[in-house]
């Protein structure tokens, strides 16, 4: 077959900071995916975005090129509403678990594809991989069955759903062009748009242990996938939150189930329910629920119910004992003072290292492995008082862990004051 296109010219176009057409963009994403263009050509062309960037059509065209590249599902024939959230990713960062029964316990259907971790964030399905016996594929008439009977599903994407970004991913991944808000954006969203949620909330994170490290470009970010999203016909809201400091009290897998399940349970840490309470309130409103309240329904045990409902209906013991890890290590104040930063990469990277993340995809994950901080920046702390607790099966790698959380634990003076970002940065609708 002849081509539409050479890929070299497509190239060119963007190096040369030049805008590419509608056709080029159609042609490049499907002949990448059908193994036309080259790898080293498409790496070649997505360094040439990152540097050169792309303007509000291009990103909605190359969206679109991906979700056309596979199968777009539809729930329009369930009996509920359905609303979906994204989060770009944050250290510690577990809302999903408890967020997904809660706002399904309301009577709204969530339809949740998530992914596996790579790098310092950890990934929705290891963290739900720690309950014994549960598992993370799914048909889509089994998906499309939970989600009508117990209204919440957590599952891996389907390897029909924009396949072509599944391609460009891991390219990106290896090619250093992963941060840059036209790939991102278009990353994100043609899956949420594909998979046919009819509303979806981004929570899109701010700070150290994040993708966008200041709240200019997350808010650039933020406002590109509202828009992509509202001109496809979902109903979407952005919040950007804060991910300077890592969230709740853990992160790692199974330490984040426990920690989510204590939400459930009607305790859990402040700031991981106050937003899994507000990013329920911003999914309902989206689809259409206005008239209940969400802590209602945490606090009568109705979200713990649907919890359990939905790590059943994927094989899970809801009762079962959450793997540990078989060492620890703890690290304690060396003065009086305050907890000045804690900082959210390093917790991240710490987390990581310790086994709880992996460095290629093909890597296991330690189910038990991860970090706990025992203060939060802000608080007084004692010498001698324990400020973390390491985890991992394998304790020859609490040396690089400890590395990387050195810089990132700092206590000050005593009566030193803290500069956090608030919770909830901004909130940004079309
Ligand atoms: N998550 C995605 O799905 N894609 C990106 O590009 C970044 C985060």
């Amino acid at each position: 077959m002849s081509e539409a296109f050479d890929a070299v010219d497509v190239i060119l176009v963007k190096r040369d900071r030049g805008v590419l057409s509608d056709e080029q963009i159609d042609w490049v994403v499907d002949a990448y995916t059908r193994g036309v263009v080259a790898e080293e050509q498409m790496s070649a062309l997505l360094m040439a975005v990152l540097l050169n960037g792309m303007d509000r059509s291009e990103i909605a065209r190359w969206t679109a090129a991906m979700i056309a590249s596979g199968e777009r599902m539809s729930f329009a024939g369930l009996s509920r509403p359905t609303a979906d959230k994204h989060s770009t990713g944050g250290v510690g960062d577990k809302v999903t678990l408890p967020l997904v029964p809660l706002v399904a316990a309301c009577g709204v259907a969530v339809p949740q594809l998530s992914g596996r971790g790579l790098g310092h964030t950890g990934g929705t399905l290891d963290k739900l991989e720690a309950v014994p016996g549960w598992r993370a594929s799914l048909s889509n008439d089994a998906m499309m069955q939970q989600l009508e009977s117990v209204g919440a599903v957590i599952c891996a994407a389907g390897t029909g759903l924009a396949p072509a970004d599944r391609k460009l991913y891991a390219l990106r991944d290896v090619t250093g062009t992963v941060e840059t808000i036209p790939l991102i954006a278009s990353s994100i969203m043609s899956k949420k748009i594909a998979e046919g949620t009819g509303a979806l909330v981004l929570d899109v994170k701010v700070g150290s242990g994040a993708f966008m490290k200041d709240a200019a470009s997350a808010s650039e970010l933020a406002r590109t996938m509202v828009a992509l999203g509202t001109d496809a016909g979902v109903r979407t809201v952005a919040l950007l939150t804060a991910m300077d400091v890592p969230l709740g009290r853990t992160a790692g897998n199974a330490l984040e189930v426990r920690e989510s399940v204590d939400v459930l349970a009607g305790g859990g840490p402040p700031d991981v329910v106050e937003l899994t309470l507000t990013l329920a309130r911003e999914m309902l409103a989206a689809a259409g629920v206005t008239d209940l309240d969400p802590a209602d329904r945490l606090a009568d045990g109705s979200a713990m119910d649907t919890w359990r409902a939905m790590i059943a209906a994927q094989g899970g013991d809801p009762d079962a004992e959450l793997p540990t890890a078989r060492e620890s290590h703890t690290v304690s104040a060396t003065a009086d003072g305050v907890l000045v930063t804690l900082d959210a990469l390093a917790v991240g990277v710490a987390a990581w290292r310790l086994g709880a993340g992996r460095a290629r995809k093909e890597d296991p994950v330690q189910a038990g492995a991860g970090v706990e901080w025992h203060a939060v920046p802000g608080d007084e702390v004692r010498r001698g008082q324990p400020l973390l607790t390491l985890h991992t099966d394998t304790p020859e790698r609490f040396e690089r862990a400890l590395a990387a959380l050195a810089p990132g634990v700092v206590v000050g003076p005593v009566g030193a004051t803290v500069d956090r970002l608030p919770l909830v940065v901004d909130r940004i609708t079309a």
